[in-house]
């Protein structure tokens, strides 16, 4: 399933002569770029540099790319490590899909639930109907803000958090039961933790556009985007990267020489590896901060899990388990002899505190507290360990404050010393945020070396 080593050069003329318009920065000598980290920001950034006409390597440290979007096949099951499913709204995602003939294709069915009491309810009866006339009437009044794939757009509306606008506006019981509890599941950390402008970045976004929310995914997993790009590319694998120095006329990664790097590794990472950063690029590294879970995988016998694809559980319900997905929407590829993997996720503080425990400690836990979340099983017994992966930097936090900082370094500051800045943190939250991103970052860096 994971990409096999590439180290060397990959022959791309064809792609070049595509993209001869792009051409004049190649009267001189090939530019020579270092990309650190093959996550889906760091591959899709290499792919567009390399198309238009540079010398591109991409260094990552594991023995596959991906990163957070990446699968693992245990017992003929495809379990999706990180990132679970994607959305129709993942327009340039689809693209890429499109070029490189990777199946795109909706889920089985999408059915989302929410737990409340014990109980698995269906979403609309999370709350009562005052709350919920409350919540269409917000929804009503909800403006076009702009483009919650490009939260930079949004930097203006960062001035307060999405939880306290939204117990003031709509009431503690849409707060608790929507609001905070959309957050843990998609982003493990609660809803006073994320900025007012990605909250109506999607509520915009669900407004004008509910239809196309609906879940999908690549055929093979996860791993199949990145895999398709890294056989485009020169991907060296195994390669962690201890150390990038910079000044005006170079940039020593490990002590080779380039013209540009993108780091594209999280901003955590990014910050170890780079020795001297600017101010600019130190504030901005140092102030993203992350929210940790773990995504811990269950065999559980198809015929037990009702067509619910999606399980919502609010803190105010668990203090551990913050949602759970039926991967059985996703079809055979999840499933094997009747049974289908049930993927749990944790909120942030429970994941934190049991991340060093062994794997079959971490499985009893979560276990346990499954059963008091969801009615659907009688015993542990019915519920079989599979597998799991630790995420100690899962979801970059886009709180108050964060939006604004972002836009201000992307216009004033990215590219000093010729190191850009890649990655999710940097637009908006999910692959297709970190994919547009990588896009962006290969166009800012196309018109500063061309210049
Ligand atoms: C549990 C979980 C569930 C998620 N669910 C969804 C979902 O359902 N849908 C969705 O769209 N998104 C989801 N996401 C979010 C999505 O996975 C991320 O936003 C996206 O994949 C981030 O991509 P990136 O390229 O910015 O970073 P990363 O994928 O983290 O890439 C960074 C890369 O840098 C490498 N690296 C780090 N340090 C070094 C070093 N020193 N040297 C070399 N390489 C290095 C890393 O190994 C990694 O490959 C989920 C994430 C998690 C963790």
């Amino acid at each position: 399933m994971n990409m096999v080593l590439h180290d060397f050069p990959t022959c791309h003329s064809l792609s070049l002569l595509a993209y001869s318009d792009k051409m004049s920065i190649m009267h001189q000598q090939k530019k020579r770029i270092a990309v650190i980290g093959a996550g889906i920001a760091g591959l899709t950034c290499a792919y567009e540099l390399q198309k238009a006409g540079f010398d591109v390597v991409v260094l990552e440290k594991n023995s596959y790319v991906g990163g957070r979007m990446s699968s693992r096949v245990k017992d003929g099951v495809i379990f999706d490590l990180g990132a679970d499913h994607l959305c129709d709204l993942y327009d340039e995602m689809k693209k890429y899909c499109q070029e490189f003939g990777i199946t795109w294709e909706k889920m089985r069915f999408l059915k989302y639930g929410l737990s409340r009491g014990g109980q698995v309810i269906p979403i609309a009866q999370a709350v009562n109907r005052l709350s919920q006339f409350r919540l269409a009437v917000q929804y009503f009044f909800t403006k076009d803000v702009g483009d919650f794939f490009d939260l930079n757009d949004l930097a203006d509306r960062d001035k307060n958090n999405a939880y306290d606008f939204m117990r003031l506006r709509v009431g503690k019981e849409v707060a608790n039961y929507f609001v905070d509890a959309f957050t843990s599941t998609y982003q493990f950390h609660r809803a006073s933790e994320i900025s007012l402008g990605a909250l109506l970045g999607i509520m915009n976004s669900i407004k004008k556009n509910a239809s196309r929310w609906y879940l999908q995914r690549t055929k093979g997993g996860m791993q199949a985007l990145p895999d398709a790009f890294a056989r485009h590319l020169n991907v060296q694998l195994n390669h962690h990267i201890d150390k990038l120095v910079c000044d005006s006329n170079q940039c020593l990664v490990d002590d080779k020489s380039f013209d540009a790097v993108v780091l594209a590794s999280t901003a955590r990472a990014s910050l170890s590896i780079y020795q001297n950063p600017t101010d600019k690029q130190k504030k901005l590294l140092g102030s993203t901060q992350y929210a940790s879970t773990i995504s811990v995988a269950f065999r559980i016998d198809r015929n037990l899990l009702p067509d619910y694809a999606i399980v919502w559980v609010p803190y105010v319900e668990s203090e551990k388990i913050s949602g759970f997905v039926n991967e059985s929407m996703k079809g055979e590829e999840v499933m094997r002899d009747g049974e289908s993997l049930l993927c749990v996720w944790l909120h942030e503080d429970f994941a934190k505190s049991i991340m060093d425990k062994s794997d079959d400690e971490i499985f009893a836990q979560v276990k346990k507290e499954l059963l008091k979340v969801c009615h659907w099983f009688a015993s542990e017994k019915q519920i079989h360990n599979h597998d799991l992966q630790r995420w100690p930097v899962a979801m970059p936090k886009f709180s108050q404050g964060h939006l604004r900082l972002v836009r201000d370094f992307m216009e004033n500051g990215q590219g000093e010393q010729n190191v850009f800045l890649c990655g999710d943190y940097l637009n908006a939250p999910w692959t297709e945020g970190a994919l547009r991103n990588g896009q962006k970052v290969a166009r800012q860096i196309t018109e500063k070396l061309a210049a």
